[in-house]
């Protein structure tokens, strides 16, 4: 098995190479399918979620079909933030590795315009970006989309969510009628449906069908870890976790290779699995786990196909799986012969969707597993080294030692336990008893997906959910100002409470400032998923929205200094949290305040629904804006 199947499915000679070079396998189900729709040039809605590999679904067949000598753009990509775009503007730069010639840009708000304009004059087949700094370079006509054939909208759902669904409609009806449309969108809400039936006709449907699956005697747990940290979570959890065998799977040949490298140096019996390996190789192999010699496989599914090996105690899905079919085979490969099965998946934030898509399929409850302590490690590595010393001390070539050490201990008139102390000490060097290992931070769970603050949770059973802490607010950050109250209190998605603060913001209607600047910008600069930025009011010279209660520090700050429209937000509590009224510093606006958005909207045309009657919110109980009540 090998990037055949990619080139089967018709993708282009350099972005094959591409493939080839990055070590992917075989397609995931989402790009099997994608793909050859992509390349004839039709329009296509999929639903798909982050982790699926839908960025190379569209990447790879709009590159195939790129024309290298066209600097004006010719693919368009619109996403929610500017971290996906980043992401998705280094992936197709990835798969245009052997293009000559090729330029992507990213263009997001927050940045410096001076360097976007510079690059989209420079030119680039390809520009990736959020819609509004994009309907900013269509009114300073720096982006020309006069030749754009293919346009993809991603994440769409989340662009709904985030209020810029009118932004994109716009730049949706700015390009080329007959260019070719994708959408990928992890749900399908009607206004996303809407959109898709107006925009891209009658596309071709893509989703991933996915049969519910018992997986029984398997304890299923995971882990969240930031993609950089997962190495090092992958050590601790094998230090800790008592296994015989173990399969560890990934992405990717190469990262089979690199991962097995990286364990074996660190003390564990492992080897890697893939399809590049001949028959031969990957069965000695399997042999030598099934006989005790090694005890970690990292394999790619392929590779581990229909691996029946009894003392798998563990599975490690290292890599979250592309479908919940993969993910159900992949566990399948523990828990054989009536045995219990334990099943590890580690996921990046991004991907909290999939691990919930994969609980509804298995009709099972992943419980969270916590990163093991610094301290767990140490007492692991304590056991171990007193297990090894009690077998040692039953050896029967120990006298020649005994005799050796009492007599030095007479000799300089020692205490035994020091001397036994300095020995253990001596022998420890290579992997301390007490080690003082990198801290692993606790990544914040993705805006989209379902909180489980892992870090949080001592009862792995209890499986409480507080999605609060997962978008930067918990009860452990509540703000210094204790005056500030909570009034207003919106329920999230799962229908939890969350008690809301007004902010004030020093922008407003004079500085041209749009309700969707400040959702854009908060989101983007704090991380806070859009369901949770509650109602926003506009005055002339400063606005207000309501944030969840407890904004820590650091995020304040950001906040701070993030701009919208030149504009530092310079952000304090407004009236201690009592709401909206104007502050001292700011006189009562003449004209009554815009009130634009609300949390529970879901819907952006709730944006159009904009107040401007000044009653509601200054109805509320007046305090004078001191300086006391600033946070910082
Ligand atoms: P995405 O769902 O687009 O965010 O992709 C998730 C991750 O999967 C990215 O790190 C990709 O590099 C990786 N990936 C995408 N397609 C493949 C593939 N066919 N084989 C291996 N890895 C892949």
């Amino acid at each position: 098995m090998s990037s055949n199947e990619f080139l089967s499915l018709g993708i282009s000679a350099p972005v094959l190479k591409a493939v080839q070079n990055l070590g992917y396998e075989q397609p995931s189900p989402i790009q099997a399918q994608s793909i050859p729709v992509l390349l004839s040039g039709k329009n296509l809605l999929g639903t798909a979620q982050t982790g699926t590999g839908k960025t190379a679904a569209f990447a790879l067949p709009l590159l195939s079909n790129i024309d290298p000598q066209q600097k004006t753009p010719q693919i368009l990509v619109l996403t929610p933030t500017r971290e996906l775009a980043i992401q998705v503007a280094e992936a197709f730069q990835s798969y245009a590795k052997h293009i000559k010639g090729f330029h992507v840009l990213p263009i997001y708000g927050g940045a410096d315009i001076g360097g976007q304009l510079r690059g989209l004059k420079r030119g680039a087949q390809v520009v990736v970006g959020t819609p509004g700094r994009m309907l900013d370079h269509l009114k300073r006509k720096s982006l020309n989309l006069s030749q754009v054939k293919s346009l993809v909208l991603d994440e769409a759902d989340e662009m709904l969510r985030m209020g810029f669904i009118d932004d994109v409609e716009t730049i949706l009806s700015k390009t080329p009628a007959e260019s070719q449309r994708a959408l990928f969108s992890a749900t399908m809400p009607a206004a996303i449906k809407r959109v898709a039936d107006k925009y891209l006709g009658d596309a071709q449907q893509v989703r991933i069908q996915s049969k519910t699956q018992t997986v029984e005697r398997i304890k299923q747990q995971y882990i969240t870890v930031k993609a950089h940290q997962k190495m090092d979570a992958l050590t601790r959890v094998l230090e800790v976790e008592q296994f015989d065998g173990m399969i560890i799977f990934v992405r990717t040949k190469s990262s089979t290779v690199d991962i097995a490298d990286r364990l074996q140096a660190r003390g564990f019996s492992s080897a890697a699995l893939n399809g590049d390996l001949s028959q031969a190789i990957r069965e000695r192999t399997i042999g030598k786990l099934k006989r005790g010699q090694i005890d970690v496989v990292v394999a790619t599914d392929v590779a581990a196909r229909g691996l029946d090996v009894e003392r798998i105690s563990h599975v490690i899905n290292f890599d979250i799986p592309y479908d919940n079919e993969s993910y159900v085979h992949r566990i399948g490969r523990t828990g054989r012969a009536g045995r219990e099965g334990n099943a590890i998946l580690f996921i990046t934030p991004k991907e909290t969707r999939l691990l919930r898509s994969i609980e509804k399929t298995t009709k099972s409850t992943i419980a969270p597993l916590t990163m093991p302590s610094n301290a767990q490690v140490s007492d692991q590595r304590i056991q171990q080294f007193t297990e090894q010393l009690s077998k040692t001390l039953e050896t029967p070539r120990l006298d020649k030692f005994r005799e050796m050490i009492v007599k030095y201990v007479d000799e300089n008139d020692l205490d035994m336990a020091d001397v036994a102390a300095a020995l253990t000490y001596e022998n420890q060097k290579e992997r301390p008893l007490f080690p003082k290992l990198d801290t692993i931070v606790a990544p914040r769970q993705d805006n989209s997906g379902k909180n489980r603050d892992r870090n949080r949770d001592k009862d792995r059973d209890s499986h409480k959910r507080d999605r609060k802490s997962k978008d930067n607010f918990s009860k452990d950050s509540a703000p210094k100002n204790t005056r500030a109250k909570s009034e207003r209190i919106i329920r999230d998605e799962d229908g939890n409470e969350v008690p809301m603060l007004t902010y004030r913001l020093e922008v407003g209607k004079n500085d041209s400032v749009e309700p969707s600047n400040i959702v854009g910008a908060i989101a983007n600069e704090a991380d806070i998923s859009s369901q949770y930025i509650g109602q926003i009011i506009l005055h002339d010279d400063y606005s207000t929205v309501d944030l969840p209660d407890g904004m820590p520090d650091e995020i304040f700050k950001t906040l701070k200094k993030a701009r919208v429209r030149s504009k530092a937000l310079n952000i304090s509590i407004e009236n201690g949290g009592n709401n909206s009224a104007p502050s001292s510093r700011s006189p009562r606006p003449k004209k009554g305040p815009k009130k634009v958005k609300s949390a529970s909207r879901d819907n952006s045309s709730k944006r159009k629904t904009a107040k401007n009657d000044g009653s509601a919110p200054l109805k509320k109980k007046k305090k004078t804006y001191t300086k006391k009540d600033k946070l910082k």
